[in-house]
């Protein structure tokens, strides 16, 4: 729902201002379209409908893996095309994994998502949709009408099928700060806290810095490393010449110092490029385990490389755990729909309808 559109067209009705939050938060909570709003008065739910689109995405495909994760892949109403991911866990846990621009300008070379063309930095609203879908889609899943919120008990109708957000999906969320902040700020009405909301970059620094000296929410941060030897990390993101590995240290540990909340590492494993023991060495020699925690990922294929077997990811990680940095290796999800990480693209912007 494009939330500025939604302010005018109220204040242009001559509605009060609390009328754009009580819609923000029906449609937060699930609701399926206007019609559900029963404390709106229904001219206005009418205007609304007529003026006010639901959504700012349109659903263009839908798939299931096996394992239940749910990948769609959406246009904006100018044609972009933008992936995001439900991940459903046993224990309860849905982890939406939502994009913040449209394809991506960087051009890592083991991700899918950078050999698409480049669009566009996705709108504050049009991120929050990505949330917004699948929460409506939890709802119907269970069966659940959503109900005005009880102020009285605000646990009641209030609780969230979605309990995570990550922001690693299609594109690079610190260099679309402003939005991707403003809707990270929005997704506690989704469910999600900012303790449960993770922005993942490469290391774009100057919106590290602002996230570090703007942002007070203890939203989490995780950098994609990826190679600890400049060389061959320039050579597998480019973005590492522009940026250098150790300025963007120097960043997360001064976001430490200032809230004390662990950095995630994001280290892809790619075989025989970046992980054999020497290259688990290196990056040992450069983090600490106070500071940082590492999350090692198995490669999904893109094509470009192969990835690392499941001894050599042992192997790797046992260097990491006689350093005492904390290491584990991701789950991996959704491959056999290719909504696993870095295997998010899309063919490019359609014609606008
Ligand atoms: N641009 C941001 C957000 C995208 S996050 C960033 O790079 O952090 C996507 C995550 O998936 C990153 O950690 C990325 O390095 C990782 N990734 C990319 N391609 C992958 C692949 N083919 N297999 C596994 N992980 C991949």
């Amino acid at each position: 729902m494009d939330l500025a559109l939604l302010e005018t067209h109220l204040s242009d009705s001559g509605q009060p201002a609390y009328r754009a939050r009580q819609v923000w938060e029906w449609a937060a909570r699930g609701a399926t379209g206007y019609d559900a709003m029963s404390n709106v008065p229904a001219v206005l739910r009418e205007g609304l409908s007529a003026n006010v689109p639901f959504s700012t995405l349109t659903v263009s495909e839908e798939q299931q893996a096996k394992d239940g994760t749910v990948k769609t892949l959406f246009r904006t109403h100018d044609g972009h095309p933008v992936e995001a991911v439900l991940m459903r866990y046993r224990d309860g846990r849905r982890s939406i994994c939502v994009s913040s621009q449209s394809g991506c300008p960087l051009t890592c070379t083991f991700c899918a998502t950078g050999a698409m063309q480049f669009g566009r930095n996705l709108t504050t609203s049009e991120i929050l949709d990505q949330a917004l879908h699948f929460r409506r889609l939890e709802e119907i899943d269970h069966g659940r009408a959503p109900k005005p919120r009880d102020t009285t008990h605000p646990s009641r109708g209030g609780a969230s099928p979605l309990t995570n957000c990550v922001f690693m999906g299609m594109g690079e969320p610190l260099m679309n700060f402003d939005n991707v902040i403003a809707a990270a700020r929005r997704l506690p009405d989704v469910g999600v806290t900012p303790r449960r909301t993770t922005i993942s970059t490469v290391g774009w620094l100057p919106g590290l810095t602002r996230f570090i000296d703007d942002v007070d929410e203890p939203i989490r941060i995780a950098l994609s490393l990826h190679a600890a030897n400049p060389a061959l990390r320039s050579q597998l993101m480019p973005v590492n010449d522009r940026y250098p590995l150790a300025d963007v240290l120097a960043e997360l540990h001064r976001y430490y110092e200032l809230r004390r909340r662990k950095v995630y590492i994001e280290y892809v494993m790619l075989e025989g490029v970046n992980d054999t023991p020497r290259h688990a060495a290196e990056l040992a020699a450069i983090l600490d385990e106070k500071t940082f925690k590492v999350n090692l990922i198995p490669y999904n294929p893109t094509g470009m490389y192969g990835g690392s077997s499941r001894d050599a990811i042992a192997a790797f990680k046992h260097v990491l755990d006689r350093a005492r940095i904390p290491a584990t290796v991701r789950l991996t999800r959704g491959r056999d729909i290719a909504a696993a990480c870095g295997q998010l693209a899309a063919p490019p912007r359609a014609a606008p309808v």
